[in-house]
């Protein structure tokens, strides 16, 4: 009888050790949880938001994380990685045509369980499902509205069962939601300030400050950089004879055009009215020129169809390189940088304005560089 008793004492010694050990476990992860958490309602952009979402969280005893937003418009992708040019490895994007069938598929509370990997592979992108034994998928949903899904995959078939309690990972995907949702509205916010509202190409705030940064940035790894200023040939004539619709929708057209010939590096911009600036940074004068030219000249071939018209339009363009520039104003590479960058760039805006100039008066739709002398 008292070894019965003492039995069952021990036996229930030893369980409540294993209680206090998976308690003192639990809290543990509770505090490095709420750190993660605090960090990602932190996350200055998408670069450090997606990568705590997708590698560091994978400290949770996770093997894989999957995100995948619901992007009807390519908007959101675009936002997310386009001034990164960057993409992240985990994340994909579903848009109009089959975000309809996977948001009916998606659950109001996160599942988890060993079908769900096979369930959900149409999120996975590698076809690697088999790889996993369980799961957990998080609806995403932000002002009451599925913006998305995050799937938790582990390669133990244990990691996470179809009956465990899901509160915790039902609050932990409302702060991934809200958190994605905050960086998507901070990128449109900063988008606006940099985007020309019209045409979408680069605003001249944005122009003048990036150009700032790209002769620095030439400067220091000592390579050329070439500045071009385009402007339509009679553009008025447009507005008067078709109206200002069309002569917007030539702007928006050229914009498009200008940017299919130049390297997704390079900065396109509208300066102002019919008036266009491009970068292109580590670009020699020599090149800048074919790119030029072949500008010029897919401009002059193209025919616009815009409502029940087809016009042609041309354009001049004028060129500056900033090593033109440094060989003009005698500067050196030993000077101190900031002396080598101040001015430079309104000094090479200058010369690039003024060939421009040249080229309408000496007959326009053609590319003129500015000679080295002065
Ligand atoms: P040039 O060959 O000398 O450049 O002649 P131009 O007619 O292009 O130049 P001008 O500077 O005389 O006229 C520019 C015109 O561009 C006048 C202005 O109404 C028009 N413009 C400026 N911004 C916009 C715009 O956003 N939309 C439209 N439709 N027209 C614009
Ligand atoms: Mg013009
Ligand atoms: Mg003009």
């Amino acid at each position: 009888m008292v070894e019965k008793r003492l039995d069952e004492n021990k036996r229930l010694r030893e369980k409540l050790d294993r209680l206090l050990h998976e308690a003192r476990r639990n809290e543990k992860t509770q505090a490095s949880y709420d750190n993660f958490s605090l960090s990602v309602m932190a996350a200055q952009g998408p670069q450090e938001l997606f990568s705590l979402l997708l590698n560091e969280q994978k400290n949770f005893r996770i093997d894989d994380i999957r995100l995948c937003l619901i992007d009807r418009f390519h908007e959101v992708e675009r936002l997310l990685t386009d001034s990164y040019q960057h993409t992240f490895h985990g994340l994909s994007f579903i848009d109009a045509d089959t975000s309809k069938l996977h948001i009916a598929n998606i659950p109001e509370r996160p599942v988890l369980g060993s079908r769900i990997p096979a369930k959900y592979n149409w999120l996975m992108n590698l076809d690697d499902c088999e790889l996993y034994q369980s799961a957990a998928l998080l609806p995403l949903k932000s002002g009451g509205k599925i913006i998305g899904v995050q799937l938790l995959l582990s390669k133990d078939a244990n990691r996470y069962n179809k009956n465990d309690g899901t509160t915790f990972l039902h609050k932990l995907a409302a702060m991934t939601a809200i958190s994605i949702e905050n960086c998507i509205n901070r990128q449109r916010i900063l988008k606006l300030g940099y985007q020309d509202g019209l045409t979408s190409a680069y605003n001249r705030r944005y122009f003048d400050e990036r150009l700032k940064h790209e002769i620095d940035r030439s400067v220091r790894n000592k390579t050329d950089l070439v500045c071009l200023f385009i402007d339509i040939d009679f553009f008025k004539k447009i507005n008067d004879n078709y109206g200002h619709q069309v002569g917007d929708i030539v702007l928006i057209k050229l914009v498009t055009l200008m940017r299919d010939q130049v390297r997704s590096s390079d900065i396109v911009a509208r300066y102002g009215g019919e008036e266009f600036a491009i970068i292109l940074p580590d670009t020699g004068i020599q090149l800048a020129h074919e790119v030029a030219e072949r500008i010029r000249s897919e401009v002059e071939n193209q025919k616009l169809e815009i409502n029940e018209h087809t016009l042609g339009i041309t354009v001049s363009i004028g060129l500056a390189s900033l090593s033109q520039i440094r060989h003009q104003e005698g500067i050196q590479q030993k000077d101190q940088p900031q002396k080598i960058t101040d001015s430079l760039d309104k000094i090479l805006l200058g010369k690039a304005d003024e060939a421009l100039y040249q080229a309408k008066q000496t007959g326009r739709n053609q590319v003129v560089i500015k000679k080295a002398a002065i």
